[in-house]
């Protein structure tokens, strides 16, 4: 995180991910589901599941299932705030935005269209955790993948 953000906004960011953790928003399964992917991180023993549900283009709907580490989950819980609702070149954008947050772009960090995923900014610090960000959102694109 940049200095001149300082430790209020770093404890901010850091009660948003426990939050996210503790209350995971879009929990579930989707029984109507246009794909499901499970994924897992073995290094840190993080395991995810992503349903989504595509119309046109567009995910109508998303839930997620999983338990593993603190960071892993609530990015996940994230993710699905951010791509509800949104169109497929949408969330691609944003997928791609988050992984050049994680690689410490500072432009990224500051993108507001990340909503409540810049909280995890500072994981790009910490190689090790930057597996467990990127779970959810390498769900998505396997999700995605098959869609034009
Ligand atoms: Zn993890």
């Amino acid at each position: 995180m940049p200095e001149a953000e300082g430790d209020g906004l770093a404890e901010l960011y850091q009660e948003l991910i426990l939050d996210h953790y503790r209350r995971p928003r879009n929990q579930g399964s989707l029984e109507a589901h246009t794909s499901r992917v499970a994924l897992a991180n073995p290094t840190c023993g993080d395991e995810l599941e992503l349903d989504l549900l595509l119309e046109g283009g567009t995910i109508r709907d998303v839930r997620f299932s999983g338990h593993g580490c603190s960071i892993s989950q609530a990015s996940a819980s994230m993710m699905t705030q951010l791509i509800k609702g949104k169109t497929l070149d949408e969330a691609r954008r944003l997928a791609a935005r988050f992984s050049e947050m994680m690689r410490g772009s500072a432009d990224a960090a500051h993108d507001r269209a990340l909503g409540e995923a810049r909280a995890l900014a500072g994981v790009a610090r910490f190689p090790v955790r930057v597996k467990c960000a990127l779970l959810g959102w390498s769900a998505l694109e396997e999700s995605t993948r098959d869609h034009p």
